[in-house]
């Protein structure tokens, strides 16, 4: 089980073994996904294990949050130092952690009325969720699923219910033996992978869309943007249409799980030489530095995890 090295689960305020981290089955998220999450990885470092753009990620969680009207019943600041002690009982020098807000179990009419929020975190150890496609190239496909309109769900806000739309696209994509699926909107353009933003490569310059185009604003993407401009290139967000993918020099996806991962082949044709680019490249390795703090311009984005002792229950 993926699970399998993690004792300790932070929830409602407490720390709380593995097994008793349970929710009634009544609980309103369950029924309807009416919850919203964050997924954030922690690295080691030299000084030990530290949580790339913690504050950000929570930020995130509390917009998104704030969109369904849930008020997480702690502040961030709980919830950040919760995550660091969480990962140093668990013993983890790296991990991927997952915070959730949910409506629970007092009613199951669509409004959550007076539905109790529980908040819980979760960490484990995981590695790239594309695994060696991360390195060798991500088969892609476009999805028969569209991506839905920032109109219909709030395309910026990472809530629960939201993520069947990528479980349809992922589920299709691998089906038909793929890696991962290319969701397009409503409009027809490029808008993300199922848990990715798209990067392409074109002449030396770099383009990704933006919200505009309802994806989820990723913060790998963010990072990548930031590090790309510090390297010297040109990056302009803007429009993606398949023909920019597919005549693209090189292709890359972006996001916690996933990491920098280099997009290969469209629906069997090939973008570029098939391979990891040479930018691409350039960038992962720059943002592996980054996350592994040998690159002190972006030391600002590490929480380091202090040594907790022992667990207050
Ligand atoms: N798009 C979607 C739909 C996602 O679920 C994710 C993963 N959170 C991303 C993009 C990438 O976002 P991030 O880099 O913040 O993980």
């Amino acid at each position: 089980m993926a699970f399998g090295n993690t004792k300790w689960i932070w929830m409602n305020g407490k720390f709380v073994p593995w097994h008793e981290a349970t929710f009634h089955v009544s609980a309103h998220a369950l029924h309807y996904g009416s919850g919203v999450f964050e997924g954030v990885r922690c690295y080691e470092t030299a000084n030990g294990p530290a949580v790339f753009r913690l504050d950000d990620h929570l930020a995130r969680l509390y917009a998104s949050a704030a969109v369904y009207g849930i008020e997480i019943p702690a502040e961030p600041e709980e919830l950040a130092e919760a995550t660091c002690e969480l990962i140093s009982l668990n013993g983890f020098s790296s991990c991927y952690v997952r915070h959730i807000s949910f409506y629970g179990s007092d009613s199951l009419a669509l409004h959550p009325g007076n539905c109790p929020v529980q908040v819980a975190i979760l960490a484990w150890p995981w590695g790239s969720l594309l695994g060696a496609a991360a390195t060798s190239g991500v088969r892609i496909t476009v999805s028969p699923w569209l991506k839905f309109h920032s109109q219909m769900m709030p395309t910026r806000a990472k809530a629960c219910g939201q993520y069947l739309n990528s479980i349809l696209a992922v589920r299709d994509a691998v089906a038909r033996g793929y890696h991962e699926a290319l969701l397009l909107n409503s409009q027809g353009h490029i808008a993300e992978g199922s848990s990715e933003n798209l990067f392409v490569v074109c002449d030396g310059r770099i383009f990704t869309n933006d919200e505009r185009d309802s994806i989820l604003l990723g913060i790998t993407r963010d990072s990548v943007i930031e590090i790309a401009r510090d390297l010297g290139y040109d990056v302009e967000t803007q429009t993606l249409h398949l023909e920019d993918l597919l005549n693209a020099d090189e292709a890359f996806f972006t996001g916690t799980a996933a990491e920098i991962a280099p997009v290969s082949e469209v629906d069997g044709k090939p973008i570029g030489n098939g391979l990891a680019g040479r930018i691409t490249t350039q960038i992962r390795n720059a943002f592996v530095a980054a996350v592994a703090g040998f690159d002190r311009r972006y030391e600002h984005w590490l929480t380091p995890v202090e040594q907790t002792a022992e667990v207050v229950i």
